[in-house]
């Protein structure tokens, strides 16, 4: 299943442990960079960036 979390348009980054059920993973850190999305490569969970 695939998660997804809106995070703030001034976030540069975001850090992902693979949530709180038992399917976590390290804890990995991604940069938005240019985009307004990224996924994670662990647990597939999508991040996005608010638009205003
Ligand atoms: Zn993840």
């Amino acid at each position: 299943m695939l998660d997804q979390e809106l995070v703030d348009q001034d976030q540069e980054s975001v850090a992902c442990n693979g949530g709180d059920d038992d399917l976590g993973h390290p804890l990995v850190y991604y940069n938005f960079g240019e985009k307004n999305e990224v996924i994670c490569g662990y647990c597939g969970k999508k991040f996005f960036r608010k638009k205003n």
